[in-house]
């Protein structure tokens, strides 16, 4: 399969003197063969399974396994409520985490979700884009734009590494996501295309080399806590590259990167419930008590 290139797209996008967007928006509708209008209508279906993953989650619903549940409610109560002044991260960033962590919480439960990339991740998008929205009055065409900017950024690191923790570890869910809503929210708030791109770079460059460890190899412990934790460094990095910081290494190497990073990740370390916080006494603890030392997964 040939690599898709990010550089090259924005560079097309900075030549026709498009924001990235719309850039996105053109070209897709042209290789879908629909219109704009169709493209955006399409993308607020899936706004919309976002939206209510969200609102699912913050019903306090718990996991099919039972490790996770109700900490998306728990941190916008305390963010939101009485203890509000003792939060250190700020509306936003809270609301984001917030809605990231319910999302994700919404696919332990076996709710509907968008895996945007995957079901693992499927919390950062809806997180970040959501709580910019509601914070900054943003309407459903604008958002749909930006979820297609996300689609690009996912598209490319496919093509040039990998989406899944079985292949690449959690820098390639977590991390691929934290990348896509990084370039989304710049490109929703104004920034070029080539911020677009920094801001991608940042994001991923953070959560490079991080392992995938499902306790119990359940898609619950850390994926609902690290779904939060990749929603922060989205807005992280885009802020940095809406400041014009840059991130040295370009984008497109960056993804290379964690395609060689992933690649070089033991087994136990790519989904397999084996190594990292799945092989810790606490991790083995809840595998035995889900199911049973007969059915352990791990055996
Ligand atoms: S730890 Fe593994 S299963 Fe969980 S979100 Fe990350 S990549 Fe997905």
């Amino acid at each position: 399969m040939e690599k898709l290139s990010l550089s090259a797209w924005l560079d097309e996008a900075n030549a026709s003197t498009l924001s990235f967007g719309r850039f996105c928006l053109q070209t897709q509708a042209l290789e879908l063969e629909l219109t704009e209008i169709e493209l955006s209508e399409r993308m607020k279906q899936t706004l919309s399974v976002m939206q209510q993953a969200i609102a699912y989650g913050l019903t306090g619903v718990r996991s099919t396994g039972g490790l996770v549940g109700g900490v998306g409610l728990q941190l916008q109560q305390y963010s939101t409520g009485d203890q509000a002044a003792r939060s250190l991260l700020g509306p936003l960033a809270a609301k984001a985490a917030a809605y990231a962590l319910a999302a994700n919480e919404a696919n332990a439960a076996m709710g509907k979700i968008c895996a945007a990339p995957t079901a693992g991740s499927s919390g950062v998008l809806p997180g970040v884009l959501f709580a910019i929205a509601e914070d900054r009055g943003i309407n459903q065409d604008d958002l749909s734009v930006a979820l297609l900017v996300a689609g690009a950024i996912g598209m490319v690191i496919a093509s040039r590494a990998s989406l899944s923790g079985a292949e690449g570890g959690c820098q390639a869910e977590c991390g691929s996501a934290a990348a896509m809503a990084a370039g989304a929210v710049v490109d929703l708030l104004g920034g070029s295309p080539d911020q677009v791109g920094h801001a991608a770079a940042l994001a991923l460059k953070n959560l490079l080399g991080l392992v995938c460890d499902p306790v119990a190899g359940l898609v619950e412990v850390p994926c609902v806590k690290r779904n939060a934790g990749a929603a922060i460094i989205a807005l992280l990095a885009a802020d940095m590259a809406l400041a014009g910081i840059k991130s040295v290494i370009p984008i497109d190497e960056v993804i290379d990167a964690m395609a060689t990073v992933g690649r070089a990740m033991n087994a136990d370390l790519r989904e397999t419930g084996l190594g990292g916080l799945a092989a810790t006494p606490t991790g083995l603890e809840c595998a035995e008590r889900i199911f049973g030392a007969k059915n352990h997964p791990l055996e």
